[in-house]
């Protein structure tokens, strides 16, 4: 087994593809897609992908939906709408930061998409997002710059493909994203089982340190997580690559479950 060492200087800066807002922070940016889930499934609008996930309150991390062998969907969770978005920032001194990538939710993907239908589109237009809040609340603005030229745009997309996606496409991205955590899961499940076999030991001391465990880990509840994880992922081995691990950290405040008593714990692991 082998530490992963940092190399460079430039190496610690961990850069990302993915462009971040805090709250109150904006960005002005060309967009490389149009909010078009149709055009993006006819492989027409490779800046766009629109799918399905699941926030995970465990891991405080969001999961892909995997369909239907995904864990999430068999413990009842409800997938939100997500869409991967494509950048041009022209103005960014390093080529490589020209094209960043950006993650929408459901009510920016419904704004952006008024948005287009009432500037009869959106693609290479330069357009400002400001994030409102840690609620999850963005407010758009198409600018009056003068827009991308259909060779400038094909271009960009081409710079997309393979500078920041390197042949994936923005499916890659995802894909990748959840296979990781299936992997996280998978990784959780087995130490919940190894659990289990320990239970016959000295009963008290057990649920003194499970509970002090899930309190660490945030209060989860082993009831929210699946019970059963599929085998292995129903994913091609083809797909995956992408750009490692530095999808965005979930910055949206999610709905926070109430801090488990560890006192209630004990009453199910008990029963
Ligand atoms: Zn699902």
């Amino acid at each position: 087994m082998r530490v992963r060492t940092v190399r460079t200087r430039e190496e610690r800066k961990r850069p990302s593809v993915f462009m971040r807002l805090k709250a109150d922070e904006s960005f002005r940016g060309v967009a490389l897609f149009e909010p078009d889930p149709e055009a993006a499934e006819k492989g027409e609008n490779p800046g766009y992908f629109e799918y399905y996930d699941h926030y995970d309150k465990a891991g405080n991390t969001y999961v892909p939906c995997s369909g239907e062998d995904c864990p999430f969907c068999a413990a009842n969770d409800n997938p939100s709408t997500r869409a991967l978005t494509a950048w041009y920032f022209p103005e960014a001194p390093d080529a490589k930061d020209q094209i960043k990538l950006f993650t929408m939710n459901y009510s920016t993907i419904e704004d952006i998409t008024d948005e287009a239908e009432e500037e009869d589109g959106i693609l290479g237009k330069k357009i400002r997002i400001k994030r409102l809040d840690d609620r999850g609340n963005y407010k758009i603005k198409v600018l009056p710059d003068k827009p991308l030229t259909a060779k400038q745009q094909k271009d960009l997309l081409k710079r997309l493909e393979e500078e920041v996606l390197k042949g994936d496409g923005m499916e890659g991205l995802v894909v990748a994203q959840l296979k990781r955590q299936i992997e996280r899961l998978k990784a959780l499940d087995l130490l919940e089982e190894e659990e289990e076999e320990d239970e016959d030991g000295d009963e008290d001391e057990e649920e003194i340190q499970t509970g002090t465990r899930a309190a660490a880990a945030g209060g989860a509840s082993a009831r929210e997580r699946p019970e059963r994880l599929p085998e292995r992922p129903a994913l091609s081995a083809s797909q995956g690559g992408g750009t490692g691990g530095d999808w965005p950290e979930p910055r949206e405040s999610s709905p926070v479950e109430p801090q488990q008593r560890v006192g209630e714990l004990d009453i199910r692991l008990r029963g």
